[in-house]
């Protein structure tokens, strides 16, 4: 089998529980995205994927988008950036991405929004959401998101912010991790029924490779596959 084939099957086993999933929940699988998650697999296998028909991927560094937007410059990909977004990169985000879902603190909405000016675009953008205690993740605190999401949408109108975005706590305890979840979708609901002008709250990212059946369950319009689909990721080896 060559790695293709291979990428092919676990692609094609992804989508099958997907659409389990789906079922499971009483939900219809168009209503489910997959954003498949390239960070640290190289250009090739990228490129493979993209032959499979995939346009959208997730990486978590800005480095490695611009390693691998010269690489596969011809592939038409949308670039979706969903790791911690340091406010010196919001040049090269503004030019390369297609999409923000880690966007967590207003001096990095600003940076952005002056970037994307000068570039005379706009981007989507996700509110990530903290949603479990563990130090190691990112948000904001849901507490503090209407006031950021109302000052986005009257400040900063080349971020066109279309939803939030967590990780769930990592845990064996499926109610602790889907507690995660109802969070982000309960703030999710009470933002929408504000209807903010200019914002359309309406997408819910969560769900990884070990814990999407879930997310699905609790409402999650968009799963971010990494390891599911590339395989075990190697930090250690150059992206
Ligand atoms: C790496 C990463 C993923 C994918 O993780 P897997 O467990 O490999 O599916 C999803 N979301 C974020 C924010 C990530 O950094």
């Amino acid at each position: 089998m060559s790695s293709t084939d291979s990428f092919a099957a676990r692609l094609a086993d992804l989508q099958a529980r997907i659409a389990a999933a789906c079922v499971r929940a009483g939900r219809d699988p168009a209503e489910v995205a997959l954003l498949p998650v390239s960070k640290t697999f190289p250009a090739e296998q990228i490129r493979a994927a993209v032959a499979l028909g995939l346009r959208r991927f997730g990486e978590s560094k800005m480095q490695e988008v611009r390693d691998k937007a010269e690489a596969l410059a011809d592939c038409g990909i949308d670039w979706v950036v969903i790791g911690h977004l340091q406010t010196n990169k919001a040049k090269d985000a503004a030019r390369l991405a297609a999409e923000v879902q880690s966007l967590d603190r207003l001096d990095l909405a600003q940076a952005l929004d002056r970037r994307l000016r000068q570039e005379g675009r706009a981007l989507d953008v996700l509110v990530q959401v903290k949603t479990s205690d563990e130090p190691s993740k990112y948000g904001l605190e849901p507490a503090e998101l209407p006031d950021f999401v109302r000052t986005l949408a009257r400040e900063h109108p080349a971020l066109r912010v279309r939803g939030l975005m967590t990780l769930a706590v990592n845990s064996e305890d499926e109610e602790a991790v889907r507690a995660c979840f109802r969070v982000l979708r309960t703030w999710r609901d009470r933002l929408r029924d504000e209807a903010i002008a200019g914002v359309d709250m309406q997408r819910l990212s969560m769900g990884m490779s070990g814990d999407f059946e879930l997310a699905i369950q609790e409402g999650s319009t968009e799963v971010r596959i990494g390891s599911a689909l590339f395989g075990a990721r190697d930090y250690g080896a150059p992206a």
